[in-house]
């Protein structure tokens, strides 16, 4: 068993006393692995004014977000009550961009309020931005730069059809919005969709924005957004960071040369910083041999990691308790009353009821995407940082599940 790939410990403090501590099923994060990320996108533009703002919906914990802002990272929130959070964690308003998709008027407002840079999303919202606030307020515009790219087609947001930004072709509408509301654009963003592995799309999408530029006078920033691809099994192809942070700051410098002033680049990965960071700890209860197959059921399913569901997600999975077994292959399935199949079809050492399994990529779109299916409780969060395991979020529990049911008498 390849150590590094099937970690049976994270800086020293063992998963199995981790799930002895804080039960079963666990989400564990590693706070190291978050920061190096973090590190590896600074290092890889160090040649620009960069500011990186962590789009927060992919893992939303508070204790996340302090230790994101620690390491020197803004964020990027997608809706008021994570806005909400980030003024919780400890940032400042400036430090937030606010990127909503279709949200009511008074939610904008109360950003405003707040103080966060507000990204615009359609021509509407253009139209009563400028009649409350014309020129009062700065604020960025999301273009919608026709790029089709992104691992599956529902985290692609970037395509003609999407519902997301405004599209390029309609860049003479924006600019006659602009003028005739006078509004402040000082910022320009593109998210073109989530696991894009191509230095070239992200360079398309910057491009995009770096010719739209020159008919928008007052701006301080291009947001290129996020959707960095990493691995989720050994031998997978990542975004390479490096690459990336060479070609798009080259262009970029380029273009603030002819813009005539230099900008600053912003960034909104979410995936990248934390979705390797992420292990998620459930047991098996159940071995169940069929003719055709072997299962096994975990304390677990789609209410606590859905991305296996929802995008055919592939999340390697090992067995913490008896790496040496013998193998056998078995499909990893939920106790949800779906088809929850977390794993499929997977080579594993010999799982035993009560073995402990590790969910691997479990950072990124894992907790914040659970629910209370089937009544459910949602799982507890654990942070391991310099060394020790720091419980972030209590197991819920049924008074949780229950507080806020009315229960009416008959
Ligand atoms: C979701 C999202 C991101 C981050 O996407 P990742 O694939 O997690 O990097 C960035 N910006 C916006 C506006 C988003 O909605």
């Amino acid at each position: 068993m390849n150590l590094n790939l099937h970690p049976s410990e994270i800086q020293g403090v063992s998963l199995e006393s981790m799930a002895k501590e804080f039960g079963l099923p666990l989400y564990v994060y590693d706070g190291e692995k978050i920061v190096n990320q973090i590190r590896s996108i600074q290092n890889a533009f160090s040649e620009v004014p960069l500011k990186i703002k962590y789009a927060t919906k992919a893992l939303s914990n508070i204790s996340i977000l302090k230790l994101i802002r620690k390491a020197g990272a803004g964020i990027d929130a997608v809706s008021i009550e994570e806005v909400k959070l980030g003024m919780l964690a400890g940032f400042d308003p400036t430090e937030i961009m606010y990127t909503p998709s279709g949200v009511s008027f008074s939610e904008v407002q109360e950003a405003v309020e707040l103080g966060v840079m507000v990204n615009l999303d359609s021509i509407p919202l253009m139209r009563q931005f400028g009649e409350q606030y014309g020129n009062r307020v700065p604020a960025c515009i999301r273009i919608n730069p026709h790029i089709l790219a992104g691992g599956n087609a529902k985290i692609s947001v970037g395509h003609k059809h999407s519902k997301f930004g405004i599209s390029i072709e309609q860049l003479p509408e924006i600019l006659a919005t602009v003028s005739s509301y006078d509004l402040n654009i000082v910022g320009l963003h593109v998210h073109t969709g989530s696991d894009i592995l191509d230095a070239e799309i992200f360079l398309k999408g910057a491009t995009i924005l770096f010719d739209a530029a020159k008919d928008f006078p007052n701006l301080q920033f291009i947001d290129c957004g996020g959707g960095f691809k990493v691995a989720y099994k050994d031998g997978d192809p990542a975004t390479d960071m490096k690459e990336v942070g060479e070609k798009v700051s080259k262009a970029f410098l380029d273009f603030c040369d002819q813009y005539g002033r230099s900008l600053e680049l912003w960034l909104e990965p979410g995936k990248f910083l934390v979705s390797e960071s992420g292990y998620f700890l459930v047991e098996a209860n159940v071995v169940k041999e069929t003719p055709t197959i072997t299962f096994v059921g975990v304390d677990s399913g789609l209410n606590h990691l859905i991305r296996p569901m929802l995008y055919d997600a592939f999340h390697d999975v090992y067995n913490l308790n008896n790496p040496a077994g013998n193998e056998n292959k078995y499909h990893v399935v939920g106790y949800i009353c779906e088809t929850d199949t977390l794993a499929a079809d997977r080579v594993l050492p010999e799982v035993r009821q009560g073995d402990i399994l590790v969910i691997k990529n479990a950072g990124a779109y894992g907790y914040s995407m659970a629910s209370n299916y089937n009544s459910r409780l949602r799982p507890a969060e654990v942070l391991v940082w310099e060394g020790k395991a720091h419980l972030i979020r209590k197991r819920e529990s049924f008074e949780d599940l229950v507080k806020n049911q009315v229960s009416l008498e008959f």
